[in-house]
């Protein structure tokens, strides 16, 4: 997860000041030394830097702070509305052509994400507004992003239009547009080549589709894990292309996050969505307020659900309420479970959405191993139709037998029947209402 380090040295940094009853100038010269170098060693670009501090330094040193009874408060709150306005104050959606199509531009290099990211657009557009997309194939160069770019149209139903890779790319647009003109798509995303570096040919090639084509939306694809490259990518592109708004792929990787922080103050120019993993669901608009309660490991609680709603379908959780109530849940029930909370992303990083997770000792231990629940898959798939709607049936020789078909051994096949159960149990409880036993006294 992007901005773990930043995270950590920002809130220490801040946490200094909590123990203190009056703040003095240098107390707040120090943290801002701190928050300075953390910002520096996160990546931000240095004018970046300058101007954030500044800003921070200038209100925390005012009366709103000084005379505060909680001055440390005052400075968290500080430091939250200073990142939001670095980040773009407000969420930016897509610019909606008021006649169809809504024509949509990716640009960016080779790698960034272009293709990935019109198939994710594609996806969030169908369910959001049951759109028609059409995704033309403009990718020349790299001839798999063709194939990759069917690929997605197939999974998601949305016609891609390809002319392979002998005809200019401009020429393929202009056809491509016509057919979503006859066919009434209400929205046409064009997926463009990009190249190692920026070079004078695919910008020319880029702004002679923005030409014919007449965007609605030149969305420049840049990748989180490149850094200040990435600012320096969206700056020329604008310059020379003129964007309309930068999404930021890969932030779900190990990235110290100084693009996604720096590039909307260099370029004005909007982030309106952020990459978060390799499926079509790993998607994000962006909203800047979010993101700052993230980066200062206050939770995005917002978010969480968002995703959740998106990944989860609403039909089956009805039916899972319906037999945690009746305690009905069976064997099916969990491996369809285990599968939907894996497909949400890393446990871990769904954690620290929720506000003050990220402080929680041992937080950084919390790993759920996609191995191990790749056994517990095996050793369910091991049992018969019957054992897994009744786990009643499961006697030591049914779970012998258990074992030694899904290469476990004895304990461990105990182990996860027992879990089910305790699980199901609490489900239970949980369902009807009532705290299951022990929960209450954590939160209590
Ligand atoms: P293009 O050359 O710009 O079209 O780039 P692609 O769409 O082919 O993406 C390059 C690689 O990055 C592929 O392996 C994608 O699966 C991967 N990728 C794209 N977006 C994300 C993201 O948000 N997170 C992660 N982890 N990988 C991504």
């Amino acid at each position: 997860m992007a901005f773990e380090s930043l995270t950590q040295r920002l809130q220490a940094a801040m946490g200094k000041l909590r123990k203190k009853g009056k703040i003095t100038e240098s107390d707040v010269t120090e943290m801002m030394r701190e928050i300075r170098l953390a910002l520096l060693e996160a990546d931000v670009n240095l004018q970046v830097v300058k101007q954030f501090t500044k800003e921070v330094r200038t209100r925390a040193l005012g009366a709103e702070v000084l005379d505060s009874l909680s001055p440390a408060q005052q400075i968290v709150k500080i430091v939250d509305e200073e990142l939001t306005k670095t980040l773009g104050t407000e969420a930016v959606g897509i610019e909606k052509s008021p006649k169809i199509p809504t024509v949509i531009m990716m640009a960016g290099l080779q790698g960034a994400g272009k293709t990935t990211f019109a198939g994710k657009l594609a996806n969030q557009l169908i369910k959001n507004e049951k759109a028609r997309p059409l995704m033309i194939a403009g990718d020349v160069y790299r001839p798999a992003a063709i194939d990759q770019l069917k690929v997605l149209g197939q999974q998601l139903d949305v016609p891609v239009f390809d002319m392979g890779t002998d005809v200019s790319p401009v020429e393929i647009v202009r056809q491509g547009m016509e057919q979503a003109r006859a066919n009434k798509n209400d929205y046409v995303l064009i997926d463009t080549a990009g190249r190692l570096h920026i070079d004078e040919a695919l910008m020319d090639e880029l702004k002679q589709i923005k030409e014919l084509a007449q965007p609605n939306e030149i969305l420049l694809v840049v990748d989180a894990m490149t850094g200040q490259d990435a600012v320096n990518v969206a700056q020329s592109f604008n310059e020379q292309l003129g964007i309309t708004g930068v999404v930021i792929t890969k932030l779900d990787g190990d990235t110290r996050g100084g693009a996604a922080l720096s590039i909307r103050a260099v370029t004005g120019a909007p982030i309106k969505f952020v990459g978060s993993g390799e499926k079509l669901t790993d998607l994000e608009v962006f909203h800047p307020d979010r993101m700052s309660s993230r980066i200062l490991g206050m939770g995005d609680m917002l978010t969480l659900i968002e995703k959740a709603q998106q990944d989860y379908d609403e039909k089956k959780a009805e039916e899972l309420a319906r037999k945690m109530k009746e305690n009905s849940f069976d064997f099916n029930d969990f491996i369809e479970q285990l599968d939907q909370v894996m497909g949400m992303g890393p446990i871990e990083d769904l954690l620290k959405m929720i506000p003050g997770m990220n402080q929680m000792p041992g937080i950084e231990n919390v790993k759920v191993d996609p191995k191990d629940v790749e056994r517990k898959k095996a050793m369910v798939y091991s049992m018969t139709p019957a054992e897994r709607e009744d786990p009643d049936l499961l006697n030591p020789s049914r779970r012998r037998r258990i074992a030694a078909g899904s290469g476990n051994s004895v304990v461990e096949v105990n182990r996860m029947i027992k879990q089910f159960k305790e699980s199901r149990k609490m489900m239970q409880q949980m369902s009807k209402g009532s705290m299951p036993a022990g929960m209450d006294q954590m939160f209590g």
